[in-house]
């Protein structure tokens, strides 16, 4: 696909990139690989390194109004949220220079056979194939703990938001990083291969589709590189007959709605007990009736469109299937501005097992309830999925909602409040999920040599 800017909300062509040639990607690699042999790599650099990390803090802080904006523009998010994209972007920068000389730290081991300890080393280039649905977010969340950590990074971002991806490769070169620290590549899958294959490259990161991610895991297994999988996911959001329906319900709502509802970790399976069923679906639908679509530079504009035209079709192509086999819309098929790639809130019941949608994860503003008898229920219910990333549980009893959040197969779970992701939490998930984690300690602990050192 061609690296292109397509406005989703005027549908305009604003800007179209030249693609990298191969002998582009040998001149990043070869920069990327000089730097990692050089001593700006080395543990005892990293001070320099935190201090890059924190002029990046500075670089987008003052550039916070001008990158949301492009965020805006590229994939269509609200200017509210991109706002808060780029403030979580400067956090995560910000805390990874006050905190990874601490989680880098020699770790001291039993002296069994001698004093021993374990060091932390850079591994060499790490790859990263990152979505636009937060296009500065997710570079960040790789991208600072390999510069904390000492190393180099390539960078293949969607094609839907160049933009982004060369903003953060100057805003990585302004704060100071050398040659070789940052390479943005417009690049084909076939050159994403290729580049894993290559000697000189030691880690891939990839966040997106189960699809994507199966691909470029293989390919990582293949030539035997570490790998970290940020994928799909298909989150349940449980509402307890003992929580506050009300406070429920209007955070289940915000939850599938944000961003268009093209979150990872989006509400995406209402599991509601019999006995507030009927108050939470009431409260969802006024919320979702009542989201404003227009503009997302419109302050006053409460649902974003959806991120490209094939986007919204390929959702609309899933709902179609789903009530084709039985669902019901039980809130759906509002009018839509006429500008714009608009997907009505819709909420789908009655979904059998034996609906595609049971299993399927919808990337928009749809979301699905069942309503179950007992805890037990709950907890088959939100098993019964390929993906296993996060999950919500609404209860007035927070005993109750802890028994149930350590029988829930996911990577993350939220008690009493929606899901959420700031810098000092790890994030990732089990099943298609994917695997390795991404922010906190957990996340720069994942591509970096743990080097034992024993003293006889
Ligand atoms: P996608 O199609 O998998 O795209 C993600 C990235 O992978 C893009 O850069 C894409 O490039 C690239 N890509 C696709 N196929 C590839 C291949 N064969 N080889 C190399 N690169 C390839 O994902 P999406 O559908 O746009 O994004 C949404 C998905 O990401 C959802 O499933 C969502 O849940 C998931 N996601 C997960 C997390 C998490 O942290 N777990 C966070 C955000 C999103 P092109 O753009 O050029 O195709």
């Amino acid at each position: 696909m061609a690296y292109q800017t397509v406005n989703p909300y005027t549908n305009e062509v604003v800007q179209t990139f030249t693609a990298h040639s191969d002998a582009d990607v040998e001149a990043a690699l070869a920069a990327g690989h000089a730097l990692y042999k050089s001593d700006w790599a080395s543990p005892a650099n990293m001070s320099a390194r935190l201090k890059i990390l924190a002029m990046l803090a500075e670089v987008m802080n003052a550039r916070k109004e001008e990158l949301a904006r492009i965020i805006s523009i590229e994939m269509g998010k609200l200017i509210g949220e991109s706002r808060s994209e780029v403030q979580s972007c400067i956090d995560i920068a910000q805390y990874y220079a006050d905190n990874a000389a601490r989680f880098l730290a020699p770790v001291p081991y039993p002296d069994v056979l001698g004093e021993a300890w374990v060091e932390h080393h850079p591994v060499g280039i790490i790859l990263a194939v990152e979505p636009w649905n937060f296009p500065l977010y997710q570079l960040i969340r790789v991208v600072a703990p390999a510069i904390a950590a000492g190393n180099p990074m390539v960078v293949k971002h969607a094609s839907n938001v160049p933009q982004c991806a060369l903003a953060m490769e100057k805003a990585i070169a302004d704060a100071g990083a050398p040659a070789g620290t940052y390479r943005n590549l417009f690049i084909t899958p076939e050159q994403v291969a290729n580049i894993i294959a290559d000697d000189r490259v030691q880690g891939v990161a990839l966040t997106g589709s189960e699809k994507a991610g199966s691909i470029v895991a293989g390919q990582a297994g293949a030539k035997l590189k570490k790998a970290t999988m940020e994928l799909g996911g298909n989150d349940v959001f449980v509402v307890l007959d003992d929580a506050d329906v009300v406070r429920a319900a209007k955070t289940a709502a915000g939850a599938r709605l944000y961003n268009a509802g093209q979150v990872c970790t989006a509400a995406k399976r209402y599991i509601v007990q019999a006995a507030v069923a009927d108050e939470f679906t009431r409260v969802v639908i006024e919320r979702f009736q009542a989201a404003q679509m227009g503009d997302p530079l419109d302050d006053a504009t409460t649902l974003a469109p959806m991120s490209s035209q094939r986007a919204k079709n390929d959702l609309q192509t899933q709902l179609d299937q789903a009530v084709a086999n039985g669902a019901k819309v039980l809130c759906g098929g509002a009018a839509v501005p006429e500008q714009g790639q608009f997907f009505p809130p819709t909420l789908l019941g009655n979904i059998e097992r034996s609906n595609p949608a049971y299993f399927e994860e919808f990337f928009g503003p749809v979301a699905q309830l069942y309503v179950v008898a007992d805890d037990d229920a709950v907890v088959a219910l939100a098993n019964d999925s390929n993906y296993g990333l996060g999950g919500t549980i609404f209860s007035g009893n927070v005993e109750r909602a802890k028994q149930l959040a350590s029988r829930i197969e996911t990577g993350m779970v939220f008690i009493n409040q929606g899901g959420d992701s700031v810098a000092e939490l790890p994030f990732g998930g089990v099943k298609r999920s994917g695997f390795g984690r991404e922010l906190a300690d957990l996340g720069i602990k994942e591509f970096v040599n743990q080097k034992l050192v024993v003293v006889g």
